[in-house]
């Protein structure tokens, strides 16, 4: 994994544009591991996809980052700062995962980002699409055969359903990170959730912004071109601006 240039950081805002969120993380990673295959980023589970998106927002802006979240009673907005290493959980267990419940034993494993492009797609009936996709393989305690067993998850009960997706949150603490926030206004306690791709993406779109009305400013100043301007360093460019702003 390497840190991406300004330039690369700008194609892929403009890129994004007319992308999902999934395909926004996955086109970070891509152009972030040009060693890595686009179909194995995919594969990669969501905690470890977001543990590298995490890697990769610190090498772009740094370790210390703010949320907004507005209170869901009062609607207070409040803000939130931590740091990288603060929302680091402990990698996935990405082996196979075994459980018993209800009396099945299933094989499943942890969704990626295609488990869940198809969940999202599926609308009412994702959480089924994500159980059908990561479960491997169902057996029942007593030795019957499960009805139907090229669709082992139709015959789990929902008991043994609910278990599976609890042990996949456990098993990838990195995919759903929550922080326990109380309203300063109101004193209501809740577990807000935050998510990297959208927080990232957010960021880099402020950035962008940023970065063109900088672009515009040299270049209507000194006639560079765009390239040119955007592989100066910060610091540089910075400098050069501050510059015209005394002139
Ligand atoms: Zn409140």
């Amino acid at each position: 994994m390497q840190p991406l240039s300004a330039f690369e950081l700008l194609r892929l805002w403009e890129w994004g544009q007319g992308q999902t969120p999934l395909r926004r993380g996955l086109g970070l990673l891509a152009a972030a591991c040009p060693d890595e295959e686009l179909a194995t980023l995919a594969q990669l589970p969501i905690g470890e996809r977001d543990a590298r998106l995490l890697t990769l927002r610190e090498w772009s802006f740094g370790r210390d980052l703010t949320a907004l979240v507005d209170c869901p009673r009062c609607h207070e907005p409040l803000e939130l700062s931590f740091r990288t290493d603060e929302i680091r959980t402990a990698p996935a267990m990405t082996d196979q995962l075994v459980l018993e419940n209800a009396g099945y034993r299933v094989w499943f494993r942890l969704p990626n980002t295609l488990d869940v492009e198809a969940a999202l797609t599926a609308g009412q009936e994702g959480h089924a699409v994500l159980l059908q996709r990561c479960v491997l393989g169902t057996q029942r305690l007593d030795g019957e055969p499960v009805p139907v067993p090229e669709a082992p998850v139709d015959a789990l009960p929902a008991a043994a359903a609910a278990a599976i997706m609890a042990a996949i949150e456990a098993a990838d603490p990195q995919a759903k990170l929550t922080f326990a926030v109380t309203c300063f206004s109101c004193g209501y306690p809740w577990q807000a959730l935050f998510d990297i791709v959208s927080f990232f993406w957010n960021e880099i779109n402020v950035w962008a912004m940023r970065m063109l009305a900088e672009v515009h400013a040299l270049a209507s100043a000194y006639h560079w071109r765009e390239a040119d301007i955007l592989a100066l360093s910060p610091w540089r460019r910075q400098a050069y601006l501050q510059l015209l702003g005394a002139a």
